[in-house]
């Protein structure tokens, strides 16, 4: 029987808001999105959430309303999704790769320091997985040269660092809801921020640029675009998803967190390196992500479950070893933990109900030898 990673926890209620919004005739950023913006910033206790069409979308918007641009240098973690590197891109500024903690799967303090230069303007800290980022020593060097911080929160939404939710720990955090997320649309973002003047930048930047109608506005009067945005709007339809994701995401992290737990009990004693938490987190459970001692035993065990039609994949990317290498020619002998979880890691099938005996199988192949 075929195992997935993940499979998205969708029913009735998403089916009836969807219906509800065909019916209106009204299908892009409306009523539903800005319901599901309320849910997620009140869920977050964040004054701002501005839903996007991507995560990806978010981490763009993100560095544009920060006017990150040419010339500006971005400290990305090595191991993440290439989104995270490429939005840095977008905006023609320069991605500097910072190793990663091999145990936590998450940016290096010590690294981010090495990695920091004058041309420096922000960090984007990812984290990954669902797991945060040493938050406390990220936030302390940022501040001490005033550079933003920027949350890649795509896995961590329901994650939290020291009592304090992800997404609310930076400058501006970035959210995807993506299906292989904790919750999904399809495709879909979100940014959140305490920040008045960063949401009401993020909000023209995702519609063309175009600046709000004021209330009370003449039936001819036009919009001002005081800058070159983009056509970034969720649409109502995903909204409508959306809004039944945010009630049931207790639900969800509650079961995700169960099925880490059996993962954790049924491989205690394998020889494999099972994922840490530190007591001042909450993880969301996104990925659980283990590690083998070596690539060969990593590979063997993926076949044995690719055999048994069961998904499994790497963790991510060790980015500064994709195209970017040219480029940082002078660090890509560095990053050396990040290459070591792309070479040896695994994303586990954590799938919503997943019965103990498939968790028992899955750990089974994967200590065989
Ligand atoms: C999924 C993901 C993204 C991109 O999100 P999309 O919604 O797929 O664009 C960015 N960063 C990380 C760490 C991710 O896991």
């Amino acid at each position: 029987m075929h195992i997935p990673i993940i499979r998205p926890v969708l029913g009735d209620e998403e089916l009836e808001n969807v219906r509800e919004c065909l019916a209106s005739g009204y299908l892009t950023q409306g009523k539903f999105v800005a319901r599901f913006e309320q849910s997620v910033a009140d869920y977050l206790t964040c004054r701002h959430a501005v839903a996007v069409t991507s995560g990806t979308a978010a981490l763009h918007l993100a560095l544009l309303a920060l006017s990150i641009g040419p010339g500006d240098e971005v400290v990305v973690p090595s191991l993440t999704w290439v989104a995270t590197a490429n939005a840095v891109s977008y905006v023609g500024a320069t991605p500097v790769f910072a190793d990663v903690r091999p145990e936590t799967f998450t940016l290096d303090p010590e690294d981010l320091a090495r990695a920091l230069t004058p041309q420096t303007r922000a960090v984007i800290a990812v984290h990954l997985f669902g797991l945060c980022a040493d938050m406390d020593e990220i936030r302390r060097m940022a501040a001490e040269r005033d550079l933003f911080v920027v949350e890649d929160a795509a896995c961590a939404l329901g994650s939290s660092y020291q009592g304090r939710p992800a997404g609310t720990l930076g400058h501006v955090g970035c959210f995807s809801f993506h299906p292989r997320k904790v919750i999904t649309t399809g495709e879909g973002g979100m940014l959140t921020t305490a920040d008045d003047g960063l949401a009401a930048a993020l909000r023209e930047l995702r519609n063309h640029g175009c600046s709000p109608m004021p209330a009370g506005s003449p039936p001819w009067a036009m919009p001002d675009v005081p800058r070159c945005g983009y056509n970034y709007r969720l649409t109502d339809i995903q909204g409508a998803v959306g809004c039944a994701q945010m009630e049931k995401i207790d639900a969800i992290l509650a079961e995700r967190a169960r099925l880490a737990g059996v993962y954790t009990e049924l491989l205690a004693a394998s020889p494999l390196i099972l994922p840490a938490v530190p007591d001042d987190r909450v993880h969301s459970w996104q990925s659980y992500v283990v590690r083998f001692r070596s690539t060969a035993a990593r590979n063997a065990a993926a076949e044995r479950l690719a055999a048994a039609d069961i998904e499994c994949r790497p963790g991510t990317h060790a980015a500064h070893r994709l195209r970017w290498q040219a480029a940082h020619a002078a660090r890509t002998d560095c990053c050396p933990g990040a290459a070591l979880c792309e070479d040896t890691s695994l994303v586990l099938p954590l799938v919503h109900g997943m019965p103990r005996e498939d968790q028992a199988r899955v750990a089974a192949l994967l200590c065989q030898d």
